[in-house]
């Protein structure tokens, strides 16, 4: 099987005779039909083709396709943001009056997408620790239980959710696991050769990886039945009316829960990614693989250097050997989790202030996971709207600090970090 940096490379556009070798930014919202009956079969889905670039567009669909052939997947589509990845993923099979189970060790954007926003639209999520057995989470089923969702690496956590266990339970029960695959990457972990049947990504962290476009993307493994599963996924199976009839899972098979992400909810929502951020994100991802390589190095060489630093409390960073997540990470990542790692200092916040702001290399944002080095203190950033129980049933401690590891010199960093313990 051609390896994925190879995929990241060549998949996607694929020029012929006398066109661009990279691929073009058709940085145009509409596109040209000779006879109104030829634009009619678009607008029915009879024919495809470009119209109009809220649908879809070659820039984005060929860095789609990238996406889709990296993951392992039969197809995928972009979007503005990771946030609206996360959203339609879920809403594309979830309606008002159903039910989803999330690991609660998730991004804190997304756990106030299930827990606040889509509780608004009628949709209600059971968050679950992620260490539940198969018998607990077995217990959370409900009958109109649509899909369990998780993240492979958790942000800001870093602990690595166990794809197998959570799969396994959504099948027996007839619904797919959608997981955002955003820290590990393709790279370094393909969540569809372990069950997954939908991945989604925040496109702004490592496959941008520059730090220059905000996007996301959801691919589909294309393995999940829905027929097989009539009653539970009727935006699927049954006809739908804004498309004079059509129903999904019949007309397109495999390409069935994209194609009515894309035909249906873009349609109606339009969070898409604009082909200018589209080309970003393909030329990111053409370095993707190098870049993971040398963001995981240099993130181990750092979490040993905490690890036996007097100043640190205590250092999570699963491909560490003492990790509580190491047997997990040597399994789903052998080569590597990714370049985010946690850790907490001796003292109390204030310490942890001056430590930040003593720091000149490492810089504090928001962002994560690109070629910058940067940290971040979740409790008063990110996930400051969590009550203190819920930031623990996040795992998030309030001491945790979160360092993303970037690809500068890795000696660099520890004389940065060296000079910044010098302070406190
Ligand atoms: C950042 C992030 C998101 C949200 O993505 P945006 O592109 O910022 O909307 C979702 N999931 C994970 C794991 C993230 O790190």
């Amino acid at each position: 099987m051609t390896k994925v940096d190879t995929l990241a490379i060549h998949e996607g556009w694929k020029p012929k005779k006398g066109e661009p070798r990279e691929v073009p930014i058709y940085q145009s919202t509409t596109f040209k039909y000779d006879t109104s009956e030829e634009m009619g079969r678009l607008f029915d889905l009879e024919d495809s083709g470009y119209f109009y670039t809220r649908l879809q567009n070659p820039t984005n669909d060929a860095v789609a396709a990238k996406i889709a052939a990296m993951e392992g997947g039969v197809a995928a589509m972009l979007t503005s943001s990771g946030q609206a990845a996360n959203f339609f993923a879920v809403f594309n099979i979830c309606e008002t009056g159903d039910h989803l189970i999330s690991s609660s060790a998730i991004y804190g954007g997304t756990y106030n997408l299930f827990g606040v926003t889509m509780k608004k639209m009628g949709i209600e999520c059971t968050f679950v620790d992620p260490e539940i057995s198969e018998e607990e989470l077995q217990k959370e089923i409900r009958p109109n239980t649509k899909c369990i969702f998780g993240e492979t690496i958790t942000n800001p956590t870093v602990s690595i959710f166990d794809i197998e266990k959570f799969a396994k339970v959504a099948h027996q029960n007839g619904i797919p696991l959608v997981v955002d695959n955003t820290f590990a990457t393709p790279v370094n972990c393909r969540p569809i050769e372990w069950g997954c049947d939908i991945v989604t990504h925040s496109t702004t962290k490592y496959m941008d990886g520059h730090g220059v476009s905000v996007g996301g993307a959801i691919v589909d493994s294309g393995n999940f039945d829905w027929l097989a599963h009539k009653d539970k996924f009727p935006g699927l199976t049954t006809p739908d009316e804004s498309y004079h009839g059509i129903v999904y899972a019949e007309k397109f098979g495999q390409l069935a829960y994209i194609t009515k992400a894309t035909s249906q909810l873009m349609r109606d929502l339009g969070p898409i990614q604009s082909p200018q951020n589209a080309f970003y994100l393909s030329l990111g991802l053409e370095s993707l693989a190098v870049r993971m390589r040398k963001h995981c190095e240099n993130a181990l060489t750092i979490a040993k250097f905490l690890s036996n630093h007097p100043k640190v409390a205590w250092v999570k960073y699963a491909d560490l050997e003492n990790d509580k997540y190491h047997e997990l990470a040597k399994k789903y990542c052998p080569n590597g989790t990714c370049g985010v790692l946690s850790f907490g200092l001796k003292g109390d916040r204030e310490t942890a202030e001056t430590f930040m702001d003593s720091l000149q290399l490492v810089s504090i944002v928001t962002h994560v996971a690109d070629a910058k080095t940067c940290l971040l203190h979740p409790a008063s950033h990110t996930h400051r709207q969590m009550s203190d129980e819920q930031l623990k049933e996040a795992g998030v401690d309030a001491d945790l600090i979160r360092l993303s590891v970037g690809i500068e010199d890795a000696n660099d960093i520890i004389d940065d970090l060296e000079q910044a313990f010098e302070k406190i």
